[in-house]
This record gives structure tokens, C-alpha cells and sequence, in this order.
């Protein structure tokens, strides 16, 4: 057994992300300045895309699009329940109401033959999430969203490097939202980042994540004078520091490199477990490009013999950190309580979260490391 505990997801930091944090405070420029501007220029370029507003969270992100869109109350937005619950929050807290739509059991993304059951006259957008990196079927998403006059927010929080038909997540809709959360593919601890092809919508996004602010805080105490700023309208407070950049402007450097590592670890992954009973993910689609975000296994007690939950003990046994991505959206309290969701009226979503289970895929591992996750799960799933 290894010696050291592997943690789930632990993030790749080298000297460079160490040496542009140390420069920002020596600098005394901690907030946002022009490290935050330069890590909009660099990721609007690497997701071919004009406009990008960085943001301290894809939360934030996410409520921004919502108010962006002018969401009110019973308006009502399609999502997934097999997501984060910060895609439902972020509705929630606009005022609008989310739907949920259940996901096609072998892509665990939306199934858009669900969304359109769920349409009504108050349906104003729909949110998907390209889950573990694996691309929507965005030909049908769009079809509908065009068909009923939907607004779309992409959740790309672990989609960076995800494309569909030479397309790059993030660009078919109205927002595209993204996440730098220590254990994503890129990261600045806390981060997030809205792009868009709308430069009006971009700019009203970064007035909403600075108190409603005409100007940014940055330009106000340059030494071209002070400048009065004046609010237009409530805003919140989301906007990214140069620290988190400084962090970012790195990862970026490394995202494809990176892929490819991960890419590796997946393939070696479909190897090695080939022969066992439990589901490993799906194909990749042709024409579309995974981001390798999360590797996730279905462990079906009736076939293996061991509960999900005691796989993942065991695995804790065997000093590596796993993960569960997600227990289903209906399984919460709260959404039972607000609005009466059940899980079983989410059979597929349901069955993944109760059985799922992320094996580490940082690009961080070592090939021993991978070796380890896999002889602990041999030895679990052989016993
Ligand atoms: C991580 C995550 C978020 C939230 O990202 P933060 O940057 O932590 O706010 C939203 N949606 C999904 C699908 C996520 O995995």
C-alpha cells in the first residue's frame, strides 16, 4: 500500500505560478489590475472567443449570466440534475425557477429530448453542463433553444479544452462560464471566468461584478488622477484579484499539455479496468474533443458484490482520495423542501449518483500513482 495519502484533485502549482504571485506582492497591486486583465486577454484567445469578464468564482459567473439575461420571478431555466449544486443556486438566487431535466445515462449530459418535455410558457433559458468535460449534444440544445426563443448559459466548469464539431464550449450560447476551483482543470484557488461574443454584454458583466461601478476600481487610483465612479445599478461584489491571475496567466501556459497528461491516465484507465464489472465512461463522440475532468466509474453493487459507499471507504483504506461527482440535484433537502423534487422522478440521474465514483485524473500524478489507484481498486473489486 502506498505510504503517503493521493488527494483527489490536488492541483500541479510549479515555480512560475509561485514567482508572478510573489511579483504581485511586491508589487503592492493585489487586486484587480493588469494581471487580471492580461488572464482575460490570454483565455479569450485560447477559447478563440472576443470578449471575457474574470470573475472570483464560476458561481458568480453563473448568477451574473442569469441577471445579464434579465431573468424575473417565474421565469423559469432548464438544467441538469446531474450537476454541481451551484448551477441550480445561481437560478435560484436570480429570482428565477429551475428546471430540472434528466440526463441520458451513458453521457450523464442533459438529454435534450427531456428539456423539450419540459418546456412551458414561461421557459426562458436552458443551463447545461458538459459534464466531466464530455461536450452536450449541442446541435439538439440549440435546435430547441432557436425553436422556443431560449436564452443558454454553458456551464463549462469542466469544460476549458471541450469542443463539439470544431466548436469550443463555452461559445454556442449567450454566456459560457467557467471555473479555476482548486481541483479544475485550470486553477487560481478561487476563480471564474464569463465569455461571450456580445461586447455590451460582456461590459454590462463586469459593471454587475463590481458593486454596479461605471469604472474599475484599478483605473479609479492611477496616476493619470482620481476619477469619480458612479453606480448605475446594485451590483455584487465578484471581481478576480491579481493574485488569482497571476496563478492563472501560468495554468493557462500549461492547459493542453496538461489534456494530454490526463488523456494518458484516461487511457490507461479503459486498460486496465477493461475486464472488471463495473461501467467505465462512455466513448468519446466523434467530431468532439473530451476535457478529461473527471474519470468516473459506476460501481453496481449487484454486479460487484460491494456498495458504492463501502468502495469508497475502501478506497480511503487504501490512501486514495476519491471523489463523488454528484449525488443527484433531488437528493438535497433543500430542493425537496423548495420544490418537491424526488430522485426517482430523475431515474438516470438517480442511479449515476448513488453509484458514481471519480478516480484521481490530475495531471499531477506520477505513473506510480496512477499504478496505486489502480492495484487499490483491483484489490477492492477483486476480494
Ligand atoms: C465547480 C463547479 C461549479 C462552481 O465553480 P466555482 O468556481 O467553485 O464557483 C459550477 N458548476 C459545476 C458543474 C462545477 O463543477
Amino acid at each position: 500500500m502506498r505510504e503517503q495519502f493521493l488527494v483527489f484533485g490536488s492541483p500541479q502549482i510549479q515555480q512560475a505560478e509561485i514567482e508572478e504571485v510573489v511579483d504581485s506582492l511586491k508589487s503592492g497591486w493585489l487586486g484587480t489590475g493588469p494581471k487580471v486583465k492580461q488572464f482575460e486577454e490570454d483565455f479569450a484567445k485560447y477559447k478563440s472567443t472576443p470578449y471575457s469578464a474574470a470573475l472570483n468564482s464560476c458561481t458568480a459567473g453563473l448568477h451574473l449570466s442569469c441577471v445579464a439575461l434579465g431573468l424575473q420571478p417565474g421565469d423559469e431555466v432548464i438544467t441538469t440534475p446531474m450537476t454541481f449544486c451551484a448551477s441550480v443556486n445561481a437560478i435560484i438566487h436570480s429570482g428565477a425557477t429551475p428546471v430540472l431535466a434528466d440526463i441520458n445515462p451513458k453521457t450523464f449530459n442533459i438529454n435534450p429530448v427531456e428539456i423539450e418535455k419540459k418546456i412551458t410558457p414561461n421557459t426562458r433559458a436552458i443551463l447545461p453542463v458538459h459534464f466531466a468535460g464530455r461536450p452536450c449534444n449541442m446541435d439538439a440544445i440549440m435546435t430547441i433553444a432557436q425553436k422556443y426563443n431560449l436564452a443558454l448559459i454553458e456551464d463549462c466548469a469542466h469544460a476549458i479544452e471541450t469542443e463539439y464539431k470544431g466548436a469550443k464550449a463555452g461559445t454556442f450560447g449567450d454566456f459560457g462560464v467557467f471555473s479555476f476551483y482548486v481541483t479544475k482543470n485550470v486553477i487560481t484557488g478561487e476563480g471564474g471566468m464569463i465569455i461571450s461574443s456580445d461586447e455590451e454584454r460582456i461590459s454590462r458583466i463586469k459593471v454587475l461584478g463590481l458593486h454596479g461601478m461605471s469604472r474599475h476600481a484599478w483605473q479609479r487610483f492611477s496616476d493619470s488622477g482620481y476619477k469619480h465612479y458612479f453606480v448605475h445599478e446594485a451590483g455584487y461584489k465578484y471581481n478576480m484579484m491579481d493574485i488569482q491571475a497571476a496563478i492563472g496567466i501560468h495554468q493557462l501556459k500549461r492547459v493542453e499539455q496538461n489534456w494530454l497528461r490526463r488523456q494518458e491516465i484516461w487511457q490507461r484507465y479503459n486498460e486496465a479496468f477493461a475486464d472488471l464489472a463495473i461501467d467505465l465512461p462512455a466513448d468519446i463522440e466523434p467530431d468532439t474533443r473530451h476535457a478529461y475532468h473527471l474519470y468516473s466509474i459506476l460501481v453496481d453493487e449487484a454486479r460487484t458484490g460491494i456498495s458504492r459507499d463501502r468502495f469508497l471507504e475502501a478506497m480511503t483504506a487504501e490512501k486514495i482520495g476519491i471523489g463523488v461527482h454528484y449525488l443527484s440535484i433531488p437528493e438535497h433537502p433543500h430542493y425537496q423542501k423548495t420544490f418537491g423534487w424526488r430522485p426517482k422522478d430523475y431515474p438516470h440521474a438517480m442511479k449515476v449518483g448513488r453509484e458514481t465514483v471519480s478516480l484521481p485524473i490530475s495531471a499531477k500524478l506520477t505513473d506510480g500513482d496512477v499504478e496505486d489507484v489502480i492495484a487499490a481498486v483491483y484489490k477492492i473489486l477483486k476480494n
